[in-house]
This record gives C-alpha cells, sequence and structure tokens, in this order.
C-alpha cells in the first residue's frame, strides 16, 4: 500500500545538472588562461567539497568555489574582469529558464490521481522556491520540502510530520545519493529515474541499489505508473506475511 509519493525536483522534473556543465564549460574558457596542467574540473570539484559544509549546495555556492578555484589555479593573477565573468555565469544560472524534462507534467498528474503527491529537494532556499514558481508545476504538490541534505535524517522528519509510515512512502528521483540510498535505508520505496548527466558527488555505484527489493529504476517518467503499479503490489505481497515471494 502507498501513502505518498514524492517526486525531486533537479534532474527529475527539470533540467540541471545541464546548466551546471554549460557554466562549467564557460568557466573552462575563462580559465583557459591560467589551468597549464592542472585538471580544472577536479580543482573545481575538491574546492566545492571542501565548501560544502559551510555553503551547502546550490549557484551561489558554486559561483563562490569556481571564484576560489580561479584565485588559487592563478595563483592570484585572475582579474576583476574575470571574477566578474564568472560572477555573471552563476547570475545567469539564477536566471536561466526552467526547462521541464519531457513528461513532468504528465507523470505528476496521473500519479496524483491517485496519491498524495509532494515535492523534496534540496539546496539554496531562495533558488528553489523560484524555480519551482518558474516551473509553473507549484500547484500541483499537496506539500513541498526544501531541505539542505537530503539524508535519512530528513525522510525521516518529514515522513513522521506527515504520519506515513515509510513502508508506505515512494521517492523518485535522479539521485542514487539523495533520492535512493536514504529512503532504501529507512525502508521506504526508491524509482530511479538516471538523467544523462550526474555531479559527482552523487554518484553512487549502482550495483549497490539493484538487487534491492524496494527498488526499481526506470527509464523516463512515462514508466513512472507501471513502476507503481508493480511497487503496490509488491508492498500488499509483503504484508500479506504468509508467501513472501521477495
Ligand atoms: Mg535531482
Amino acid at each position: 500500500m502507498i501513502e505518498l509519493v514524492a517526486f525531486d525536483g533537479d534532474d527529475t522534473l527539470w533540467h540541471n545538472e545541464s546548466i551546471f556543465s554549460m557554466t562549467q564549460s564557460r568557466f573552462a574558457d575563462l580559465m583557459e588562461p591560467y589551468v597549464e596542467d592542472a585538471d580544472l574540473e577536479e580543482r573545481l570539484f575538491a574546492t566545492e567539497m571542501r565548501n560544502l559544509r559551510l555553503f551547502g549546495y546550490g549557484v551561489k555556492s558554486f559561483t563562490l568555489s569556481m571564484i576560489e578555484t580561479a584565485i588559487e589555479l592563478s595563483h592570484g593573477r585572475v582579474s576583476a574582469h574575470e571574477i566578474q565573468a564568472i560572477i555573471d555565469a552563476g547570475r545567469g544560472m539564477l536566471e536561466h529558464p526552467v526547462e521541464l524534462l519531457a513528461g513532468a507534467e504528465d507523470a505528476i498528474d496521473r500519479v496524483s490521481e491517485r496519491y498524495p503527491v509532494m515535492l523534496i529537494t534540496k539546496g539554496d532556499l531562495f533558488d528553489q522556491e523560484s524555480k519551482l514558481a518558474r516551473s509553473g508545476l507549484g500547484e500541483r504538490f499537496e506539500a513541498v520540502e526544501i531541505v539542505a541534505e537530503k539524508d535519512e535524517m530528513a525522510y525521516r522528519r518529514i515522513l513522521s510530520q506527515r504520519g506515513v509510515p515509510a513502508d508506505r512512502f515512494v521517492m523518485v528521483g535522479n539521485s542514487g545519493r539523495s533520492d535512493i540510498l536514504p529512503t532504501l535505508a529507512l525502508g521506504a520505496w526508491a524509482v530511479h529515474v538516471p538523467y544523462p548527466l550526474l555531479w559527482t558527488h552523487e554518484h553512487v555505484d549502482e550495483n549497490r541499489l539493484v538487487a534491492h527489493e524496494r527498488y526499481r529504476r526506470i527509464e523516463s517518467l512515462a514508466d513512472l505508473t507501471e513502476a507503481l503499479d508493480d511497487l503496490a503490489a509488491n508492498s500488499a505481497n509483503s504484508h500479506g506475511g504468509a508467501d513472501p515471494t521477495g
């Protein structure tokens, strides 16, 4: 039995990583005179990881990390003009139109005919609220949670506030790290919809997931209702108790 279905936002309902990737190319062009042998992508990622604990996720943190990486890699030679270009690239990300993934609206509508539907997304509160508003999807959700980190604790809090037992909750998302592992660990169900691009930080070994009985992987949101039917049938079985087939 399913009592609540939650969608992730970034790269599940709307494009996100593609915008980061575009900006990273712009950053690479800007840094070209300074990088020499350094691996720019690796250095930027290291800066982001170092800053994560203090800055959290999101475009503003990413922009600060680009500036910091630029200063380090150029040994302080990066110009004010170039730093302004990095800031402009960050601003461009914040103003970038929100582009929905194919079938996003339809998937939410079809699921919400049968189950309460909410959005659980992580990152910068202001940016995520703005993206949700620009997505035009806000009205479709019964509830929205924007959290600093999508870990077991965050999911547990959301479920307990809503009085939903973990084994009656389904999380739908693109990230193994944020959407799948913590919800499986809680005893909930997870539907994985991979996006073509995945930030290194969100990567998990999929072999850890595929064997899990409460894990489903689909290629696109068009397959979601079928996956939920399958989950619902399996969760009914597992509560029947007499003949678990898992
Ligand atoms: Mg995501």
